[in-house]
């Protein structure tokens, strides 16, 4: 035990060594920080990100990620792979060891030997401390916040004014905003590469993820043009600073020994995943058209055409099309319907009006008040023993007036689930079935309100907008 405090001391005094460059970071975090941080954070980020309720899956990934690690420049850290439960496509590392994709990521993978190349990229980040390198100067909290870069806003809380920042910004959608910078993306390509190889994976696999991505980028843009709308900033994994031509040049340059093992475990992989939820999923809940519904909780709310969605585990919010304005709503747990205990605890207002009213058969209060000179208006209302604060937000009070009756609009909304709304709000999952004889997309057993069908069947397998999957091989649908 001395040893290793004395050891400890000594490796912060000086700065870590760099397990890939063999040299010391001087002034960065500790491997101890790193440790801690990293559990930290994963804490912190479960709170704020479900993990995704399957645990063969969590499984199996776990499984292809640790046959990686042993071949990492830091075999000896204990690895942990965490599928979140998010439509969204993504991964990303913090540090010590914390690896995570979202399942919205996995539905676009087709073979083991991808997956192994997103998860080997992401421990490239990790065995080459990049995160750990950059972080020193700032404070630990600022990452956290980072990390939970949406989940953050809640009602009546310190971070309840983040919300106003984050529309005007527009940056609710940007995914996990952990630092990125051109060199970092380019040399985690390059380990991911070299961890594959060393674990008999075939290295090409890295280039099959970026084309993975690449197609995304393709499909998103020829979408935006069919329906004349402008190119969205790509989230996640897919706004990482080197363009996927930059990444894909730099790894076809590689040359490894050998002859490359030709198992790249397609169809164990395409197992693996036949039943994961595909979009929305029942625990989050599920945006369909204007309504959005959330089963276990059991509401149904309610958006004008133009307006948007977002969800996230602490809160819903639907914005307006130019961000101005906003209706937020707020699960409030632990208050048993003491809807003047909300206004007091959570609203934290310190004067007002509340007024007992029904929304929608559903017990509820209406509140125009103030905290500290700013104006609070809430609709608190309860449902199953469950109580939501709904608001509206807006930039300006110009945006306010405009935007009046599409606020009203979906607070008036929220009420009970319907056993219709429960058929409405069946989330999508992925199956993994044979190809059909004609070899045809359109003939795959498929989701009958799945817009754009066989496109999307086609970017999901890697065959858009052109390519063919032969009759009786294994192939991704949506149900
Ligand atoms: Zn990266």
């Amino acid at each position: 035990m001395f040893a290793l405090a004395v050891a400890l001391v000594g490796v912060s005094c000086s700065g870590p060594m760099n397990p890939v460059t063999g040299r010391m970071d001087r002034g960065t975090m500790s491997e101890q920080e790193e440790l801690s941080f990293g559990a930290r954070a994963h804490e912190e980020l479960l709170q704020e990100h479900a993990r995704l309720a399957n645990p063969g899956l969590q499984q199996y990934v776990s499984g292809v990620g640790s046959r990686l690690a042993k071949h990492t420049h830091r075999p000896e850290l204990t690895w942990t792979f965490t599928v979140l439960d998010s439509p969204d496509i993504n991964a990303f590392a913090t540090t010590g060891g914390y690896v995570y994709i979202t399942r919205g990521l996995m539905a676009y993978l087709n073979s083991e030997a991808e997956l192994a190349g997103v998860l080997g990229h992401e421990m490239g980040h990790i065995t080459a401390r990049h995160v750990a390198r950059q972080q020193r100067d700032q404070q630990i909290g600022g990452l956290l916040q980072a990390i939970g870069v949406l989940g953050g806003a809640y009602l009546g809380g310190e971070r309840g004014a983040e919300l106003g920042a984050q529309l005007a910004g527009g940056g609710t959608q940007a995914g996990w905003l952990l630092p990125r910078s051109r060199e970092h993306e380019l040399e985690a390509d390059r380990l991911g590469m070299d961890y594959l190889s060393r674990s008999a994976f075939n290295p090409r696999a890295m280039i099959q993820v970026i084309d993975v991505l690449k197609l995304q980028e393709t499909y998103a843009s020829d979408r935006a043009r069919a329906l004349g709308r402008p190119m969205q900033r790509m989230p996640g994994w897919l706004a990482t600073h080197p363009s996927n031509e930059e990444r894909l040049a730099q790894l076809h340059g590689r040359a490894y020994a050998g002859a490359p093992p030709d198992d790249a475990g397609r169809d164990r992989y395409l197992r693996a995943i036949d039943g994961m939820t595909f979009g929305d999923s029942r625990e989050q809940g599920v945006a369909r058209g204007q309504n959005f519904f959330h089963e276990p909780l059991g509401f149904t709310l309610r958006k004008p055409v133009a307006w948007q969605f977002r969800n996230s585990p602490q809160q819903l919010v639907a914005v307006s099309p130019d961000q101005q304005a906003a209706v937020v709503l707020a699960l409030v747990p632990g208050m048993q319907g003491d809807h003047g205990r909300i206004i007091r605890e959570v609203l934290k207002a310190d004067s007002g009006r509340p007024e007992r009213i029904t929304l929608n058969g559903l017990p509820a209060t209406y509140f125009l008040g103030a905290r500290q000179g700013r104006e609070i208006e809430a609709t608190i209302v309860t449902l199953r023993n469950s109580d939501f604060v709904l608001a509206p937000l807006a930039q300006s009070r110009e945006a306010q007036t405009r935007y009046r009756s599409e606020a009203l609009f979906v607070l008036n909304s929220f009420r009970a689930m319907t056993a219709e709304d429960v058929r409405a709000a069946r989330p999508r999952i992925l199956r993994t079935v044979a190809m059909p004889k004609s070899g045809q997309f359109r003939d795959l057993p498929v989701a009958t309100d799945l817009e754009d069908v066989e496109t999307q069947l086609r970017v999901l397998n890697q065959a858009y907008p052109a390519g063919a999957i032969a009759p009786g091989r294994l192939v991704k649908t949506v149900q």
